[in-house]
């Protein structure tokens, strides 16, 4: 016996053995009826031996067929171990049974010669070998039994006979025998092959129904008239069918619409996932198609058209993966801290707006920006901030509509989009209640904060409109907002939009004349109140524009702030006055003012000194103008400028004494030389006797500090007298003494005493 390789092999035997067992009732037929043959023989011949073949033939065919029935009873073979021992078995009961066969033709033909005899016991022989295939073809080693227990016997006995003929049909048989053996050996072999190949495309066939079944997507697959062949699980799951099997020879749109008769998907749906899918399969072509469920879940379809058959739809529950990519859009679209649209999500909603609708319609955008935000975070920390910013979304939020969308643009910043605007005066009352509700107290961890804010908005034509260009337009009209004293809101108007080129075009050409060295300066003569001759001057930039003539540094100053190109000004006017100072007398000095830039980039300090290296000048002769706003909000870093500076030697003024909030607190901490008090103190000095009062405590109250005093801005003799009688600051500088002049204007005045000092002394005298 050949041993089996495989499993299926194994599987093969094991059902081979089986099939010796099926049917015990032939074997004993043929025993009992082998036996009878041989006790009718005894019949003819009367020899005993007869009688005892046919007896032996009787019981061991009956003793078999009681083994073998007991092992198809008990179902005894189940495995290759039981399958063995009933093959070892059988074959022992064949050969017992199989000998006695061969010994009662032996004896027929040889031994006791009977004619009968001897036809009966070939024909029994026969008989078996007929048989012997069909019954035995599973067990190899039975054939041959059967082969050399029974039919060899019989070859032998006719050769041994001693007759010609007798021997030449003993010859016959052996090659039969061969044929026998060879016989049973291809009956076995085509079964084998082919149950083993139905045994491998069963289990072809479970794997594949292992792979359907254990894949995460639902599965359908449709034959050439568009009929499911294949469904999986996850299919009949995912459809909230009860078994697969129920989504067998249907349509696609058969599956769908029972899924919208159970109330999970709309017909409308329904027929439109079909229709498209089977669309794409027809057309050779992948499609995806998502389709959200009334239980919530989303499905994915996904079509492919097949070879042989139409094609496969699988489909996915990406409910999760929806969910998450909602969540993330919503982080991409929304401000965390307000919930509102952030500044994108809120262009493309006010594109998508403006692009659909009744095109004669007027669409408005609002941006809001809240005044001295920058101080709650300063001064009460981001956290109150935040809490600020949220509030004041929470006052805006109420005015979300169909046609209002609301945004956090930015930082402090929101915008408002009006979808439909019937007018102006409609818009502006709008407006008026919103800036109204906005505008007030919010309380935000324990403190109470004013909020305020400035607004610019732009009303523009829906046909043609174009969202950035609003955008720029309302942040002008913001800008103007802010530019006239904030906690209001305006209209763009053409005009702010021709300010802003004029603006830009200045930008443009400043930053050209800073390249020329187009700048030139002028300086303006400081007086001593007591000699009432010069003792210093302001040196003061002059920007001559070729087209626009003579801008004022009050204009092109804070543009160069803004375009941080300041301190290239303030160190061209430090390098000229500087090498202008050292060609005048010795008792006259000079002032520059520095820019709030200036402080903030550092280099100051490094500038003056270069400048004062180069010319040579004694650092004594500079002073450098500073103003309140020129000052860091970080009070110590100033403080180390200043000490800076004055450790070179040169004198410090805070000018525009007065017009900012805190110009005391800064006579205090910093130590400054002097105070230039701004013009707008001495405007009525001669008429009202309050500013004049002020005027004067502000001069005495400087003095103890030891700061000297320069009142600007003096133009009339009036004035003059009114202060040398009532204030007597130090020094004086105005119109009266003269207008910004030319470096050689100066060197003329260095030895000038003004006539006032006569009419002054005539005046006190009178
Ligand atoms: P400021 O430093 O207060 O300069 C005094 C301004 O008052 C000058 O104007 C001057 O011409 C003007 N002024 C002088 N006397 C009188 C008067 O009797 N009546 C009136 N109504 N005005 C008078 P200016 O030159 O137009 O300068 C304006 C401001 O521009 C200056 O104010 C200063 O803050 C700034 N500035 C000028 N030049 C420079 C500079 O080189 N660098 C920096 N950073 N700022 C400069
Ligand atoms: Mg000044
Ligand atoms: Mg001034």
């Amino acid at each position: 016996m050949k041993p089996e390789k495989t499993s299926v092999d194994r599987h093969i035997h094991v059902g081979f053995v089986r099939s010796l067992f099926e049917d015990p009732g032939v074997l004993l037929t043929a025993g009992v009826c082998n036996g009878l043959i041989a006790i009718l023989v005894y019949g003819t011949t009367r020899h005993p031996i007869y009688l005892i073949l046919g007896a032996a033939l009787l019981v061991s065919s009956t003793y078999r067929y009681l083994t073998i029935r007991h092992v198809k009873k008990t179902n005894a073979i189940t495995d290759m171990a039981s399958a063995r021992r009933a093959e070892r078995a059988y074959i022992l009961g064949g050969i017992v049974q199989s000998a006695f066969m061969g010994a009662f033709a032996f004896t027929a033909i040889v031994l006791v010669p009977d004619v009968f005899g001897e036809l009966a016991a070939i024909a029994v022989i026969m008989a078996g070998a007929a048989t012997v295939v069909g019954r035995n073809y599973g067990s190899r080693p039975m054939v041959a039994v059967f082969g050399f227990t029974s039919v060899l016997p019989v070859a032998a006995a006719l050769m041994l006979k001693g007759e010609f003929n007798y021997f030449l049909l003993g010859l016959y048989i052996v090659p039969f025998m061969i044929i026998l053996m060879r016989m049973a050996a291809n009956v076995r072999g085509i079964l084998i092959s082919a149950i083993s190949e139905e045994l491998k495309t069963k289990d072809i066939a479970q794997r594949f129904d292992r792979a359907l079944n254990t894949m995460p997507h639902g599965l359908v697959m449709l034959d050439a008239e568009g009929k499911t062949v294949v469904a999986n699980m996850r299919a009949a799951e995912a459809l909230r069918f009860e078994d697969a099997s129920l989504l067998q020879r249907r349509t696609l749109k058969a599956l769908l619409l029972r899924v919208a008769a159970s109330g999970l998907l709309s017909t409308k749906d329904a027929s439109f996932a079909d229709a498209e899918l089977m669309k794409a399969i027809r057309d050779g072509r992948e499609r995806r198609l998502r389709l959200k469920l009334t239980d919530g879940r989303h499905l994915e379809f996904t079509a492919r058209a097949g070879r042989d058959e139409l094609g496969v739809i699988t489909f996915e529950d990406v409910t999760r993966r929806v969910e998450s990519d909602d969540k993330i859009r919503h982080m991409a679209r929304y401000d965390s801290l307000t919930g509102l649209p952030n500044r994108d999500y809120f262009n493309e909603l006010m594109i998508e707006a403006s692009e659909t609708g009744d095109r004669r319609r007027t669409i408005g955008l609002v941006i809001l920006d809240l005044d001295d935000f920058k101080t709650v975070n300063d001064t009460l920390g981001h956290p109150v901030g935040d809490g600020l910013i949220d509030a004041i979304a929470r006052k805006l939020k109420p005015f979300e509509s169909r046609d209002i969308v609301i945004s956090r643009f930015g930082g402090d910043e929101f915008a408002l989009y009006f979808d439909n605007v019937p007018d102006a005066d409609t818009f502006t009352e709008r407006m008026n209640v919103i800036f109204d509700t906005l505008t007030g107290d919010a309380h935000v961890a324990g403190h109470v904060l004013r909020i305020q804010a400035s607004g610019g908005a732009v009303l523009v034509p829906v046909h043609g409109a174009d969202v950035d260009g609003m955008v720029v337009k309302a942040d002008l009209a913001l800008y103007r907002a802010k530019e006239l004293g904030k906690a209001s809101w305006y209209l763009f108007e053409e005009e702010m939009d021709q300010a802003f080129r004029r603006k830009q075009r200045l930008k443009i050409d400043l930053r050209a004349a800073i390249e020329d060295k187009a700048l030139r300066v002028v300086y303006q003569p400081i007086v001593s109140m007591e000699t009432m001759q010069i003792a210093g001057c302001e040196a003061l930039c002059r920007w001559d524009h070729p087209e626009l003539g003579a801008i004022s540094p009050a204009i092109f100053i804070p543009l160069a702030e803004e375009m941080g190109i300041v301190s290239r000004i303030s160190e061209l006017v430090l390098d000229t006055a500087c090498r202008q100072c050292v060609l005048w007398p010795e008792h006259i000095g000079v002032s520059v003012n520095l820019s709030a830039k200036d402080f903030r980039s550092g280099d100051i300090v490094a500038t003056i000194e270069r400048a004062l290296g180069d010319s040579g000048l004694c650092a004594r002769r500079l002073e450098l103008e500073v103003t309140e706003t020129a000052l860091l909000d970080d009070k110590a870093m100033t403080r180390r400028y200043i000490e800076d500076m004055k450790r070179m030697g040169v004198r410090i003024a805070l000018d525009d004494f007065g017009t900012g909030y805190s110009s005391l607190s800064y006579l205090h901490n910093l130590p400054l030389d002097k105070i230039k008090i701004d013009r707008s103190f001495l405007m009525d000095v001669t008429q009202n006797r309050r500013a004049l009062d002020l005027l004067r405590g502000i001069v005495d109250m400087s003095r103890p500090l030891g700061l000297a005093v320069t009142i600007e801005g003096v133009e009339t003799f009036e004035q003059l007298k009114t202060l040398a009688e009532h204030v007597r600051p130090d020094l004086l500088q105005g119109f009266l003494f003269g207008a910004p002049l030319t470096a050689s204007g100066i060197d003329a005045l260095a030895h000038t005493t003004w006539p006032f000092a006569k009419d002054l002394k005539a005046s006190r005298r009178s």
